[in-house]
């Protein structure tokens, strides 16, 4: 198993970059039909086995993992604990050699998205995911570029700071392609709440727009957190990037100027949460 955010090393797909449009398509549709192969009834237990002995398990903290037979797109779950940081649940790509499962033509890295999900997801949580997974693979067949950008230029993998501003793109970029119509659907699936666990109470959304809206400009205030521990001294590139690309991105959820609006609702929720915490308290 290659290191999941470094591994530059995906020859289809930086092929994939630098050719005509055609070939593109070919690589793109490729995508797809190796998923749907590594997944059919003849390989998928050999694919179970083989995500085993790359040590897949021990890479995403899991202790289990199983095929999904799921409509329309079945899936590889792994068995996951919630993790200290509070992540409950993800969608992520990992990077293996297929042409042992699906001879010669298949990619020597291919970028296979899993699900992570522990035991006692709900079911909107899972929907959630899955919903992801869909977008996922729907967005390397428009973009073939994509897995191997997703590698480099993640919050996580990204290591230089000139690589700051291009990284910052990518992350807002899958942030408002994939996360609004997945908090959408949780809310629509009857979880309409978001947990405020250091006030210990549950913050109940008026509306779908509500709760995409708060947990969106929660999730953008976190992300520019998580560049500046990665980066300090840069604060002013990181806060500069931050706010064109989510002027750029963000644009179907918050009216301009987008950044200035993220930290207005991340004001207004955090005052929410505290008036609705001490009316708890005293009710
Ligand atoms: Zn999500």
């Amino acid at each position: 198993m290659r290191d999941l955010a470094r591994n530059l090393r995906s020859c289809a797909l930086r092929s994939a970059r630098d050719a005509p449009a055609e070939s593109t398509t070919i690589i793109a549709v490729k995508h797809r039909e190796i998923y749907t192969e590594l997944l059919s009834p003849n390989v998928r237990d050999r694919l179970l086995a083989t995500l085993v002995e790359e040590g897949i398990l021990r890479l995403l903290g899991a202790h289990g993992l199983e095929f999904v037979d799921a409509t329309p797109v079945p899936y590889v779950r792994l068995a996951t604990n919630t993790g200290e940081n509070g992540v409950v649940a993800q969608c992520v790509g990992v990077w293996f050699d297929v042409r042992p499962l699906v001879g010669p033509d298949g990619d020597e890295d291919y970028y296979l998205p899993v699900l992570c999900i522990p035991e006692a997801a709900s079911e909107a949580t899972l929907a959630h995911e899955l919903l992801h997974l869909r977008d996922l693979l729907a967005l390397i067949e428009r973009d073939p570029s994509y897995p191997e950008r997703a590698s480099r230029l993640s919050v996580n993998g990204v290591e230089t700071v000139s690589e700051i501003d291009g990284s910052i793109d990518f992350e807002l970029f899958k942030i408002f392609a994939m996360e609004p119509q997945a908090y959408r659907l949780e809310f629509e699936m009857g979880e309409t709440w978001i947990d405020v666990p250091c006030a210990g109470f549950r913050y109940h959304c008026a509306t779908a727009d509500e709760l995409v809206a708060i947990r969106l400009a929660d999730y953008v205030v976190n992300l520019e957190r998580k560049y500046v521990e990665r980066f300090p001294g840069h604060e002013a590139t990181i806060q500069q990037a931050m706010r064109r690309w989510t002027n750029d991105h963000a644009g179907d959820v918050f009216r301009p100027p987008a950044y200035e609006r993220i930290h207005q609702v991340n004001a207004c929720a955090a005052l929410m949460f505290l008036a609705e915490g001490s009316r708890t308290r005293s009710a």
